[in-house]
């Protein structure tokens, strides 16, 4: 895009129960006030409890969901838009979210077919220190290791804190929190100022310290397995680790009353770390939070994607799913300041919207622009080069 001056549009988003909405009213200030024009589609941040007033006192102009549509340059969005937005954009127009490219190939073919420019946060190179303001996956994965918490305390019967009261002590929870990424150390410290005795499991090497640095104990298993991947991630463990972990690991679960799974591998399926076997052996009344149950699957036998079973021997099993929806104002905000930092980062020194393919923050998220899947990583997840 070469002309000077871009203007974004926030559109309401309350598919499958979202309430976060792509940019706060502050954010949208801040956007404003680095160049972009604002538009803000009526009502678009009710359900996080953003006014269109207060958008108003931020400098936007708030129109009906077909005039910001028609008068953006960029939509930024919290997920994939709906197929209804999808098909009133037009070619050129350039689509800012969280688009989840490498697992919605149909989504991608269609943004590409349609000659949209579309920009996945979710593909940000996060490992670039100049990258961190942009980091949305992390921001809404801290929200979410919070919110699960809160969902298990919900879900439990009993205190977490250890109480001591003339109508006698009441033991603390015990927390035991697998996989120690960005939500799962959330989860941690969430859980520990709630007063439980929590525990941590990872199998990257580097979460140890990250576990024991919050106070929670990391769980050591004998059958040491170093699970570390490329760019900081995990990577997918064979068969035989795999069972070795679940095996061992199983005896830990029946120990604990709430147990909450946050273990991904990135463009796979998530590990299963909680077997039939493990679930059975917990206690009546435990809880436990699925926080990668989705329709691929999730980090625990039996777990559904926004389903809360209650299993025979009284465990409460809770498929997890967007959480951060769930704490829209919050989620909201961090988003919002994400996204306002890469559309400072795309903004030209004359206003202009920048797509520089060179850049390696740009090259990392860009998905498709003029007709092609420009993304070398979702284009191979694809079945090769556009
Ligand atoms: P993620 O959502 O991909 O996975 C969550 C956690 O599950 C990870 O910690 C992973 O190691 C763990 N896991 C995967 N398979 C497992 C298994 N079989 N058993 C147990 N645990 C398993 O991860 P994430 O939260 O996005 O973060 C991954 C890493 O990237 C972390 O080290 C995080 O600190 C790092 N990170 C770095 C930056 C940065 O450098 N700026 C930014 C964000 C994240």
């Amino acid at each position: 895009m070469s002309t000077s001056g871009f203007t974004v549009g926030v559109l309401s988003e309350d598919a499958n129960g979202e309430r976060r909405v792509a940019l706060d009213p502050d954010a949208a200030k801040r956007v404003i006030g680095a160049g972009p024009a604002v538009l803000v589609e009526s009502g678009a941040g009710g359900r996080a409890w953003f006014s269109d007033e207060q958008y108003q006192q931020a400098g936007a102009g708030v129109l009906d969901r077909a005039a910001v549509i028609g008068g953006a340059d960029v939509i930024v969005s919290v997920s994939r838009p709906d197929d209804a937005v999808l098909d009133s954009l037009r070619a050129g127009q350039v689509i800012i979210g969280l688009l989840a490219p490498l697992t919605n190939p149909d989504l991608v073919r269609r943004l590409a077919d349609r000659s949209l420019t579309a920009i996945s946060l979710d593909q940000l190179p996060r490992t670039l220190s100049r990258a961190q303001g942009m980091d949305a996956l992390s921001s809404q994965a801290n929200v979410a290791g919070y919110r699960a918490v809160l969902v298990a305390a919900e879900h439990f019967d009993r205190f977490f804190p250890l109480l001591i009261t003339a109508a006698g002590t009441s033991k603390p929870a015990t927390v035991l929190v697998l996989g120690a990424g960005v939500a799962g150390l959330q989860a941690i410290g969430t859980a520990r100022r709630l007063g439980a005795v929590v525990s941590g499991y990872d199998v990257r090497p580097a979460a140890r310290e990250e576990v024991s640095s919050l106070g929670a104990k990391f769980v050591e298993l004998s059958t040491a397995i170093s699970g570390a991947g490329a760019g900081g991630y995990a990577r997918e463990l064979s068969e035989e680790e795999r069972s070795a972990q679940q095996a061992e690991l199983s005896a830990v679960i029946a120990r604990h009353d709430i147990v909450i799974t946050t273990a991904q591998v990135p463009g796979r399926t998530p590990p299963v770390l909680v077997t039939a076997q493990a679930l059975a052996a917990m206690r009546a009344g435990s809880v436990v939070v699925d926080m990668a149950a989705s329709a691929l699957g999730g980090n625990v036998v039996g777990s559904e994607a926004g389903r809360t079973i209650v299993t025979a021997n009284g465990v409460t099993l809770i498929g997890a799913t967007n959480l951060p929806a769930r704490l829209a104002t919050s989620a909201s905000q961090t988003y919002a300041r994400n996204v306002a930092a890469l559309l400072k980062h795309l903004t030209a020194e004359d206003g202009s919207m920048r797509l520089d393919p060179d850049d390696e923050i740009t090259a990392g998220v860009l998905i498709t622009r003029d007709g092609r899947v420009v993304h070398p990583g979702v284009a191979a997840a694809m079945g090769g080069p556009a």
